[in-house]
């Protein structure tokens, strides 16, 4: 589709911001509600309902009643996973419609919401939709005169509170795995990009899963947030987000229930890269690629770029005739690599770090400017800098925006050392031709995700998580039943 097209469908599209409990498009009860408003040009996009702890109760209150009367904890996993499918083929369906949505609710690039995002979300419920049936429970092992069981249970209320990166991803990683686990789910997506999530409640009634059984509450995250945080009757809380508002997630938990509280948190992940690399443009074009995905507003993004002394003089040569390649562009043509940032805050965080680097010291090399694209909107041109030090904050600090800073090391011991001096441990890449090199690599470093000679795999069938401040849990692959399932056992007196 040209740009022209989506800008047509886009002025077509029926925004509706209202909440989604028990199977109904409502106002928040106190009838108040925030803009949300388009990255791209700043237009109004709805009015979305300001869901506090009011609206909570009512929520919590109605997933519960439909966890305990079984309308689907009860349902057989076959059937359950039946509904699921049929959700996946309604977001398949509608897939450019969510698209769009994600596109003009945070700014990324138009073909990376139909191409990434919602084919991944699609693919995720499809996935944990058709595993759900074949998880088995276990027969322990304790001798002749007994039997003991161990099987899975729904948890009960799950709610899940995610951010604005990728909305309809990161619920699709929460609520799919809850739902096919038989959960009753309560889904607060960010304040700045509630609209897909709103939809995908929808599709997901559409495709039969009962009223009652997931339900969407925008809202900002010290009302509706915290209020599904610290509800008594909540029984799990799946949060994905900054590290600060975790700390607080978990504070939450405790002075609440002790609800179980799983956190996948920010990351300021290194990429080193050895002068025996395999490919040395695929590692240059990898590196940029993968920092400057999604604008930078990535979890994973691989902002510490490490690289051998020997090699760093031409690398960064080569990155600099590359950097022009992720201009900023119109989000809704098909063609732009580097969309909007996701709101004016933001944007001023970002380039409060670029000049932030360069006070402290550091050279900017390119970028790192607010450019105009079109008529209003929150854009910047991507910022290399080099001659950064472990101290400055661009060294330190999430920016979560297009800014990589170059660093250089010795031999592998050094470069290992300074990737782990971090508070963070989301993920980490690696890029050399000598096998023993990547495997020494790949343990040493304190991450919940390697990458060794690329730096853009990812899988529904893989664990997605990490150390340190980066969280404590995993979401996607078979693990992630583990964060929305309790593990019962069951013992039977079999002899007299
Ligand atoms: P954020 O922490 O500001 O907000 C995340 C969510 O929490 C939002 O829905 C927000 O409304 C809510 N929230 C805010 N304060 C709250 C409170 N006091 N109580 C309850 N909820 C509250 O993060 P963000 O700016 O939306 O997202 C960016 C962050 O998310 C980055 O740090 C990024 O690294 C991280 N992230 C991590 C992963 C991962 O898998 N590890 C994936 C995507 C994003």
């Amino acid at each position: 589709m040209t740009n022209t097209v989506w800008r047509q469908r886009a002025a077509a599209l029926a925004m509706d911001g209202r909440a989604f409990i028990n199977g109904d498009r409502v106002a928040a009860l106190s009838g108040r509600t925030f803009e949300t408003r388009s990255p791209i040009d700043g237009r109004l996009l709805a009015h979305v309902a300001r869901c506090e702890a009011a609206d909570v109760d009512v929520a919590v209150a109605v997933a519960r009643q439909a966890f305990d009367d079984g309308r689907w904890a009860a349902q057989a996993p076959a059937q359950r996973k039946r509904h699921l499918i049929r959700l996946v083929e309604l977001m398949v369906e509608h897939g450019d419609e969510l698209a769009l949505l994600e596109t003009l609710d945070m700014g990324k690039p138009v073909q990376y919401s139909r191409s990434v995002d919602v084919e991944a979300a699609a693919n995720c419920v499809r996935w944990y939709g058709e595993a759900i049936d074949k998880l088995y429970g276990e027969i322990a092992p304790t001798g002749a005169g007994t039997l003991a069981l161990v099987t899975r249970e729904a948890v009960g209320v799950v709610a899940a509170i995610v951010p604005w990166n990728y909305p309809l991803l990161m619920a699709a990683w929460k609520i799919a795995p809850a739902l096919a686990a038989g959960n009753s789910v309560i889904l607060k997506p960010s304040e700045k990009s509630p609209l897909s999530a709103l939809r995908l409640a929808d599709l997901a009634l559409q495709a039969g899963i009962p009223p009652g059984v997931f339900n969407v509450l925008p809202g900002f995250g010290d009302e509706a947030g915290s209020a599904l945080a610290l509800h008594m009757d909540v029984d799990c809380l799946g949060f994905t987000g900054s590290t600060a508002v975790g700390k607080k997630i978990m504070q939450y938990g405790g002075q609440s229930n002790l609800k179980r509280v799983w956190t996948e948190l920010g990351g300021k992940s290194p990429n080193i890269v050895c002068a025996d690399c395999p490919d040395f443009d695929a590692a240059v074009k990898g590196a940029l690629g993968a920092v400057f995905f999604n604008q930078g507003e990535s979890c994973n993004a691989p902002s510490r770029l490490y690289v051998e002394a020997s090699i760093k003089e031409r690398f960064i040569e080569q990155a600099l005739a590359l950097m022009p390649d992720y201009a900023p562009g119109d989000p809704l043509d098909p063609s732009t690599v580097m969309g909007a940032i996701v709101d004016q805050t933001q944007l001023r965080g970002v380039l409060g770090y670029i000049a932030s680097g360069k006070e402290e010291g550091a050279r900017l090399l390119a970028g790192g400017e607010q450019v105009s694209v079109g008529s209003g909107g929150y854009y910047v041109t991507p910022a290399l800098f080099d001659g950064v030090e472990p101290g400055m904050r661009i060294a330190r600090e999430e920016i979560f925006g297009p800014v990589l800073a170059v660093f250089s090391f010795t031999d592998l011991d050094d470069a290992i050392r300074q990737a782990n001096a971090t508070t963070y441990g989301l993920q980490a890449g690696i890029w050399t031709s000598d096998l023993r090199k990547a495997h020494k690599a790949a343990r040493a470093l304190r991450a919940g995700t390697v990458h060794v000679n690329q730096y853009a795999q990812d899988d529904i069938t893989v664990p997605f998580g990490g150390y340190k401040q980066s969280g404590n849990g995993r979401d996607k692959s078979l693990h992630a039943f583990d964060k929305y399932t309790e593990l019962k056992t069951t013992w039977i007196k079999l002899d007299e």
